[in-house]
């Protein structure tokens, strides 16, 4: 039996995209969310080699300092030309500048030189792990994938990330080129598009509704 959440909760993470995703997939719930960022926690190091390991790393870390349930995604983009990377590292290859014009930039001269040039063989697709971890130790996990392929030149400017690089499978626009809603696609709208709202859909079933 999943734990329920009420009352409040920490969002764990210092990522601007992601905080506003993650509180859009929240308020209907009407959970008060705080961020890590409001509440001046530290940036537990990442030093887990799973997506999941590393949602768990970033959970527990504000549950313990913050003394309430914390919510975490740990997420990015594999490619299967270059054998799954960027995978956990995506958010490093944007540099210390957070660069991911540079980094799709990187990606895709390292599919170039690997001969990856023609559409088949540039599927990827993006992870989310998400877990909520409890001051007491409790912890429930999720994981969301969408299948897709990458694009050059990237095209759109919404989202973040490496949403402008990203073509979901069965669509013609790039996340980039979405609307958030859109993106997430969340009922009534849809089942959920993104690798973060699939993995949402599943969380809200198991400790939200009912
Ligand atoms: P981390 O989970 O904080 O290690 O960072 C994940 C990184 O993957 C982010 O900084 C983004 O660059 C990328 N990423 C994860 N989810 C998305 C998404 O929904 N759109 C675009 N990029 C994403």
């Amino acid at each position: 039996m999943s734990r329920k959440l009420t009352g409040r909760i920490v969002i764990a993470t210092h990522n601007p995209g992601k905080l506003k995703e993650m509180q859009e997939l929240l308020a209907p719930y009407g959970i008060e969310a705080v961020s890590a960022g409001e509440l001046n926690l530290p940036e537990p190091d990442e030093t887990g080699t799973t997506f999941r390991a590393n949602a768990r790393i970033k959970a527990e870390a504000a549950a313990k300092a913050a003394g309430l349930p914390a919510f975490a995604d740990d997420s990015g983009i594999a490619v299967d030309a270059l054998d799954g990377a960027p995978g956990i590292y995506s958010a490093r290859w944007g540099g210390p500048q957070k660069d991911f014009r540079m980094a799709m930039g990187k990606v895709h001269e390292e599919m170039l030189a690997r001969g990856a040039a023609e559409p088949a063989q540039r599927t990827a697709r993006f992870v989310s792990a998400l877990c909520i971890a409890w001051p007491d130790g409790h912890l429930e996990e999720f994981e969301g994938i969408v299948e897709g392929e990458v694009v050059w030149p990237p095209r759109g400017n919404s989202g973040f990330g490496y949403d402008p690089f990203f073509l979901p499978e069965g669509h013609t626009r790039t996340f980039g080129e979405m609307t958030s809603e859109e993106k997430h696609s969340m009922p009534p709208l849809g089942l959920g598009l993104s690798h973060r709202a699939r993995a949402f859909r599943q969380l809200a079933l198991a400790c939200l509704e009912g």
